[in-house]
């Protein structure tokens, strides 16, 4: 892939790490491989839909990966050859549940918000699980829930000590490619045995737990629900951590930010201190939420860095 596009140029991804794809990088690349010479099959991933011929009855042919819906992808720059390769490590994933803790940890918005715009460049639904509800916490956090929901995210408050929610999130889940994230200590392990018994140790989320993580060199796999659907292991995590957006694409994966991007008078409008911007001066009207304008912001500025 050339790093002509200059969205493209502005991405950063990391060697060895996992990331995820928007449908926009996805069709580029498609395009991009059409017009080579000798076009490279797609291969296949863990979470691909096949049409298979079924040739007896334990053997079956392959004939055709289906169109992926999301991809998270690792690229190789370590391999020997020239160019680098792109591996898809989970296809179809198609939401992802964002856990925080409403105390201990402390819950820590700025951090939700940079989760939030990855779901939203890498198209996947995101899902807000306040956890440990059980648990005294501030206003702030019931104020910052009803902003969320204001925007359009389902926000799931739970336990694991009174099992608040955990009826909500398992009907969330069935039939859905899921994986749990979020900062460590929220819960995501507890959560998730107790929506399925043992699964959390399966799914690796307890060695992550442990800060220490766990050293995945294949790709993701995925646990069937027992309810219907699937759940993501870990590997996932770190791709979603990891990935990068390019600083042009930021202000769209602020969903609230949408309905200004087209009135702004500057076609290359930064939103950070421009004159006549339109997101601006929905901040100062205090229709756009002034913390997550400052979300973006930081975010922002670490990407021009
Ligand atoms: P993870 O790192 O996100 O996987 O978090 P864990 O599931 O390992 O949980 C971290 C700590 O929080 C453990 O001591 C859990 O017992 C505790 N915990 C998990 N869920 C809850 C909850 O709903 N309420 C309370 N009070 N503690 C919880
Ligand atoms: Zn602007």
């Amino acid at each position: 892939r050339t790093q002509s596009a200059k969205s493209i140029s502005k991405t950063r991804p990391r060697p060895d790490t996992l990331y995820a794809t928007s449908s926009y990088q996805r069709r580029e690349r498609i395009e991009k491989r059409d017009s080579s010479e000798t076009p490279v099959p797609p291969r296949l991933s863990v979470g691909d839909y096949v049409k298979l011929r079924q040739l007896d009855n334990s053997n079956g042919l392959i004939e055709e990966i289906l169109p992926r819906q999301s991809e998270l992808t690792r690229k190789d720059t370590a391999s020997t050859a020239r160019k680098s390769i792109q591996q898809t490590m989970l296809a179809n994933l198609d939401q992802v549940v964002i856990v925080f803790a409403t105390a201990e940890p402390e819950p820590h918005f700025g951090l939700l918000d940079r989760y939030l715009t990855i779901c939203e460049a890498a198209e996947l639904k995101a899902l807000i699980c306040l956890n440990k509800v059980d648990l005294p916490h501030g206003v702030s956090v019931e104020e910052a829930a009803q902003l969320y929901t204001s925007l359009g995210y389902t926000v799931i408050w739970s336990s694991t000590q009174t099992n608040e929610g955990i009826e909500t999130l398992r009907l969330l889940l069935k039939d859905h490619t899921s994986l749990f994230t979020g900062p460590s200590g929220v819960g995501k392990s507890s959560l998730v045995n107790a929506l399925e018994p043992g699964m959390a140790i399966r799914t690796g989320l307890v060695s992550s737990a442990t800060g220490k993580g766990r050293h995945t060199t294949t790709g993701s796999q995925l646990y069937p629900l027992s309810t219907g659907g699937w759940l993501a292991d870990s590997a996932g995590i770190r791709a979603l951590v990891a990935w990068d957006i390019p600083a042009e694409e930021l202000a769209a994966c602020f969903t609230e930010f949408r309905p200004y991007l087209d009135e702004c008078e500057y076609s290359d409008c930064a939103h950070i201190d421009e004159e006549g911007c339109a997101i601006i001066q929905a901040v100062t009207d205090g229709v756009i939420s002034e913390r997550r304008y400052k979300s973006y912001v930081r975010m922002y500025t670490e990407e021009e860095r």
